[in-house]
């Protein structure tokens, strides 16, 4: 692998993921094994702009692959979105010497990414890293077993309740516009309805399929709804359409939030880091640029990013029929 490249950066940018402290380790260890040296830079693009770097070694990340968060920290910066701002990213890099760069993280931190590569010619490749696992072009992004996880053990132990005392629950999973927390969740938890983003007739097959749980007897019930969820009712609007339009349910709201972006990541989370991290660094040494390592059937892929910001949402019809069929 002969190549320019003697210092790569690495950063973690948007909503934190469990997984994103694998990935840094990954890329700092592949780093080492192929001899060039590793820069984190703490506080996404933000800290670029302003210098906030660490060189890291292999010792540096000891202990972190099992830690949810991010230890280089996340930031979101509207600074970034200007030139004057990417400008100053740049400087900062040239100072340090730095040739190359990872970046972790979402859409968002992939849009800013190829702005700067084109304005600056620098080699650039990204890592997948968001729950809500919206991004093309990968079969899964880094967080988002973790999250669902730990939605599902949150669903289990509402259902608990749910049962003892006949309740009808609302709950709400993360995702923004992907439904695949929710669906995946929903039928791993067994609910009785699942409302996503990505279809539109959420509100009467709840009404229906209420219904039709009734008339079979069944007293207690989960609904999970995405929380961009397209009925035009957030979901304790949803629970009180619901109360209004049919008699006899005890119903309850619960909204998981936050805690399905905390915790540490699952085996698979880890892996994945780890062979993202490394197919990163590899991508780079190899002359690749502005693209992004994903996993497609299992292999480790590289992806233009431009397919991966753009690129069609992951909307699987199979796992709807299954959900209609499982909850009858
Ligand atoms: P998540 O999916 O978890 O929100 P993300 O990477 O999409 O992660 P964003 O906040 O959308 O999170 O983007 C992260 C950062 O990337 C922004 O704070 C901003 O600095 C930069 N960025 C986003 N969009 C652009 C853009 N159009 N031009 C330049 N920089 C951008």
């Amino acid at each position: 692998m002969a190549n320019k490249i003697k210092k790569i950066g690495v950063l973690t940018s948007g909503g934190d993921a469990p997984g994103m402290n694998a990935a840094i380790r990954a890329v700092v260890r592949a780093c080492k094994y192929y001899k060039i040296d590793c820069v984190g830079i703490y506080r996404g693009y933000q800290g670029l702009m302003e210098g906030d770097f660490e060189e890291l070694n292999a010792r540096s990340v000891r202990n972190i692959i099992n830690k949810g968060g991010t230890f280089l920290k996340s930031a979101r910066s509207m600074d970034f979105k200007t030139k004057e701002g990417r400008k100053r990213g740049y400087e900062q890099l040239t100072k340090n010497n730095i040739d190359a760069l990872v970046l972790i993280g979402g859409d968002g931190t992939f849009t800013g990414g190829v702005y700067f590569s084109q304005e600056f010619d620098l080699p650039i490749v990204g890592i997948p890293a968001t729950i809500d696992n919206d991004i093309s072009g990968t079969d899964f992004t880094l967080g988002y077993d973790t999250a669902l996880n730990t939605a599902i053990d949150a669903i289990d132990k509402i259902r608990d309740t749910a049962s003892s005392h006949n309740r009808l629950f609302f709950i709400e999973v993360m995702g923004r516009d992907a439904g695949d927390i929710a669906f995946n969740s929903g039928i791993g938890a067994g609910a009785e309805e699942i409302l996503v983003p990505e279809e539109t007739d959420g509100l009467q097959r709840l009404i229906e399929s209420l219904k039709r749980s009734r008339e079979a007897g069944k007293l207690s019930s989960i609904i999970v709804v995405a929380e961009g969820e397209k009925s035009g009712k957030n979901i304790f609007e949803l629970a009180e359409y619901v109360g209004s339009h049919m008699e006899g349910y005890d119903i309850r709201v619960s909204v998981l939030g936050h805690t399905q972006r905390g915790g540490s990541p699952s085996c698979f989370d880890r892996v994945l880091a780890s062979k993202l991290g490394v197919g990163a660094v590899e991508a780079l040494l190899e002359g690749d640029s502005k693209i992004m390592i994903g996993l497609n059937h299992q292999k480790v892929v590289r992806v233009p990013l431009k397919d991966a910001i753009d690129g069609e949402a992951k909307y699987d019809k199979e796992l709807r029929r299954v959900a209609n069929i499982t909850s009858v």
